[in-house]
């Protein structure tokens, strides 16, 4: 069990306050928002249920060229030249044209929170009237509110996003002590009929699990399956729903970000480095609203275009996501065999990471100057 390092009961302060930027969540969409405030002098809060780093999120796993170019490599684990693939009746190496690594989280989320300047509060967000913010310890009134609270979009117009029926995969995993060289991936029916399993070694650590495309397919069954065939402990247990389509990414004047904004993307469940992304982009909106250099409503209009064009990608991705179950298993293999050519990896995997590239990190403006290439176009 992790250890609890959030206040509770008596030691759960009232806190009634009014801030410049409120932002939501604490992990990796919020602290991305928080680092891009740095420097404007604004009054920034950042809340949580949870401490900053106390309960992972995810396996952890992302492009290593984030973490370079984000200066976050202390937190970095273990790095991955190649991609292993198992499925029933074929097993394929895929050689990648950059690395990916695994991370610690509460490492990760504290080197990044460093590179901001912000107040942080343990609160538990229940809604928002307005401007604003209702929490557990009291109401908080901000002039620019940010959801990055993940994909229950507490923030939003409506009713929460609720499971089953909502556009969500499910994913859980368990982290036995052990270690690998290889970080690999299951499309097997017997552990998921619509998704896949994974092993991502981390250091000391593995990371293994099960997501399932289907939110009605439970994964816990398959998740110590899965363990327990590659021979390690069902211990240390962490899931969530993982949304697979985008939603609006601002709304009611509230910007969304990460998982909120359901930017993690579809096939891959891949969400950190595009929660970073999308969380960069809402802080230098901010920034420069800030600075006067562009009102609140331009801000808006400006992010909700750069993450609707972002859509086509994340389109394509959900349609190989429905795409991929319905593939007979001997074909799967046949297909996935005939991908392993150096050409065709290159380009498929450098068009995938051209939808949330790292050098957006250095970019450095607002998100609507980027070039095409960048917003997932080819
Ligand atoms: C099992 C599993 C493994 C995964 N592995 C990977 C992986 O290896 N690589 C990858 O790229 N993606 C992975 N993902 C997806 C990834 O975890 C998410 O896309 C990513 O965490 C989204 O980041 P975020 O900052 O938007 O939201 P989150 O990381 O979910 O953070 C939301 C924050 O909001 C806080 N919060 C939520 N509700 C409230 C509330 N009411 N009040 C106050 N605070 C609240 C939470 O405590 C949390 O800190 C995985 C997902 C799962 C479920």
């Amino acid at each position: 069990m992790p250890t609890r390092a959030t206040k509770r009961g008596e030691e759960r302060t009232p806190l009634e306050r009014d801030c410049d930027v409120l932002i939501c969540g604490a992990s990796f969409a919020g602290l991305a928002v928080a680092r891009e405030l740095r420097s404007s002098g604004a009054d920034v809060l950042v809340i949580d249920r949870y401490e900053i780093g106390e309960r992972q999120t995810s396996a952890c796993g992302i492009p290593t060229a984030w973490l370079e170019q984000l200066d976050l490599q202390r937190s970095l684990r273990q790095t991955f030249g190649e991609l292993v693939i198992h499925t029933p009746h074929a097993t394929v190496n895929y050689r990648l044209p950059w690395t990916f690594s695994t991370f610690d989280y509460r490492e990760l989320c504290g080197l990044l929170a460093e590179q901001g300047a912000f107040t942080f509060e343990t609160a538990k967000v229940d809604g928002r009237s307005g401007h604003t913010v209702h929490t557990d310890r009291g109401d908080i009134r901000a002039t620019h509110i940010v959801d990055a609270l993940g994909w229950r979009r507490v923030l939003g117009a409506g009713e929460n996003i609720q499971p089953p029926d909502a556009l969500l995969s499910r994913g859980l995993e368990v982290h036995p002590h052990g270690g690998g060289q290889d970080m690999e991936v299951w499309i097997d029916r017997s552990y998921v009929p619509a998704g896949y399993g994974w092993s991502f070694p981390a250091g000391a650590e593995l990371r293994i699990g099960v997501g399932s495309f289907d939110p009605r397919f439970h994964v816990r069954e398959p998740t110590e399956r899965l363990a327990t065939d590659v021979g390690s402990e069902t211990v240390r247990y962490q899931g969530n729903w993982i949304p697979h389509a985008l939603r609006p990414a601002t709304e009611d004047g509230v910007f969304f970000a990460g998982d909120s904004a359901g930017h993690c993307l579809p096939l891959t469940a891949e969400g950190i480095r595009t929660a970073l992304y999308f969380g960069l982009a809402v802080g230098r909106e901010l920034r420069e609203v800030l600075a006067g250099s562009r009102s609140t409503a331009d801000a808006f209009q400006s992010y909700a275009r750069f993450s609707d064009g972002h859509a086509a990608a994340y389109r394509w991705m959900l349609h190989c996501q429905r795409l991929v179950p319905r593939v007979a298993p001997r074909l799967l293999a046949g297909s996935l065999r005939a991908m392993q050519s150096r050409r065709f990896l290159d380009w498929a995997f450098n068009h995938y990471l051209e939808v949330a590239h790292p050098r957006y990190v250095r970019a450095g403006t607002g998100a609507a100057a980027l070039p095409v290439s960048v917003l997932g176009g080819s």
